[in-house]
């Protein structure tokens, strides 16, 4: 046992973390300041933070703990693995059990032929690894100048550099002096913010064939890949109207370019099937698994490719690896992950039973009079806050301002859920029960209510 995380008071836990713990994704100074909250233990949906409070995570930590927090199983199984083998690499014409197991296991459940599997310990390595390796592809069929590849204004593939290249936040490309060479992005299908007096249905169809535009307008002999979230995530859980991913499949098809779909938070159940390009009905030559593979327990992720990628792939000695590609313990925790959600019929319960409920619940706030629209596919949603729900119009203060207000008036009521601008997003643990579920949809009204309250004192409601 850990003597700081039990022995000290809140207070000093935050004094310590802000002198010497760098936060992702934060200003650090306002931080400290404040104090970060300090979670010490969690079991099922529930986080206990160092003051004994009680917290439903509605956003399944980073959207990744899929079969829910407190399994012995996996405890078991890594600590079994730890000491059995606990590192080995398969560089250098070796194997192991684990990543043998875990990649047959993810060949059978993954859609179409994506039969081969390439390990990472994170979704922005797995997508660096996919950079690398349509460009490889594509350099291995004689094809050099296709190294283009194209992605969407607010999608999110990761925080290394081609990650945060290959995604299309802003915040992001203003600081490192990024995107990298060679990455280009269209416009997202986001019709509630950008769709104006189109229809959604029209507004998908032209958001896609910017997709066919931009790959004439450099040419197809420069064009590699599209990368795409099947649903955006941390872009603020983006449903793209119901065109928009068949004539993107249509593109795809036509040129000679591959599809990469990022399935990191939409894989293993999150959208109601397995995968969602399933759900969606697309057809890719990549995916990027992360996250729920293992449930978050062990980092790790992967780049599930087809026979005939993998097959032009091993045409050459494909000059890329990690230390930890394939961990044997981070490979025997995804397994064990994987033996829960098949056994327990986790995904099936989503679709056919938790997900409905949620979606009426959810659907439910669009009546809310903060609430612009409400969004949701399987067990991730989003709703869009405006000053005026029949213009759809964003408020007049800072993007980010009155979501950020309404965050913490969740926080304050112990429900986590996120905001993405002035979007509130959940995407909870798949195990979540109607119970739990109408705890979050009750406290997520209550913060609109607070919010409401107060952005008519503080007169932001405009
Ligand atoms: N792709 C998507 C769609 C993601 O949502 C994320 C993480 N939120 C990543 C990639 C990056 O994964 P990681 O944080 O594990 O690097």
């Amino acid at each position: 046992m850990n003597m700081i995380t039990n022995h000290m008071p809140t207070a000093e836990l935050q004094a310590l973390d802000a002198a010497h713990h760098i936060h992702p994704f934060s200003a650090q100074g306002e931080l400290a300041k404040k104090g970060a909250r300090v979670i010490m233990r969690a079991k099922g949906v529930t986080l206990t933070d160092s003051e004994g409070e009680e917290i439903l995570d509605g956003m399944a930590g980073l959207w990744c703990v899929n079969i829910g927090y407190g399994r012995d199983e996996l405890a078991e199984v890594a600590a079994r693995q730890m000491r059995e083998l606990p590192y080995y690499n398969t560089f250098f014409q070796t194997t192991h059990v684990p990543v043998i197991a875990l990649s047959a296991k993810l060949a059978e459940l993954a859609p179409g032929d994506l039969n081969h599997v390439f390990y990472g310990g994170s979704g922005s390595e797995a997508n660096d690894t996919n950079m690398r390796l349509v460009r490889t592809y594509w350099a291995q069929k004689g094809k050099d100048s296709k190294k283009v590849i194209i992605s969407r204004k607010n999608a999110y593939h990761g925080s290394t550099m081609a990650g945060a290249s290959l995604g299309g936040m802003s915040g992001m490309h203003a600081q490192g002096g990024l995107p990298l060479p060679d990455v280009h992005h269209i416009n997202q299908p986001n019709w509630y913010a950008e769709g104006g007096d189109m229809t959604p249905e029209e507004f998908g169809l032209q958001r896609a064939r910017e997709l066919e535009e931009a790959i004439l307008e450099m040419g197809e002999d420069r064009v590699a890949a599209f990368i795409a979230e099947p649903v955006q995530g941390a872009g603020g859980v983006i449903v793209a109207p119901d065109t928009y991913w068949p004539e993107i499949q249509r593109i795809c098809d036509k040129y000679e370019i591959l599809l990469i779909v990022d399935e990191v938070i939409c894989g293993f159940g999150r959208t109601g099937n397995w995968f969602g390009c399933q759900t969606l009905n697309i057809r890719p030559d990549i995916i990027t698994v992360a996250k729920g593979l293992s449930s978050g327990y062990a980092p790790i992720a992967a780049s599930i490719v087809s026979d005939e990628v993998a097959e032009v792939i091993g045409g050459c000695e494909f000059n890329h690896g990690y230390t930890y590609s394939g961990h044997p313990v981070a490979a025997a925790v995804a397994l064990e992950n994987l033996r829960i959600l098949e056994e327990e019929k986790i995904v099936e319960t989503v679709r056919e039973d938790t997900a409905p409920y949620l979606k009426e619940k959810w659907e439910a706030l669009a009546d809310h009079p903060l609430v612009g629209e409400a969004k949701i596919v399987g067990m991730m949603a989003s709703v869009a806050l405006t000053p005026n729900k029949e213009t759809r119009a964003p408020f007049a203060a800072d993007v980010g301002t009155v979501g950020l207000i309404c965050r913490e008036h969740c926080f304050g009521n112990n429900l986590i859920m996120r905001h993405v601008g002035d979007r509130m997003v959940i995407s909870p643990p798949l195990v979540i029960t109607k119970e739990e579920i109408d705890t979050l949809i009750e406290r997520a009204r209550r913060a609109l209510d607070l919010t409401l309250a107060q952005l008519k004192e503080e007169d932001l409601l405009k």
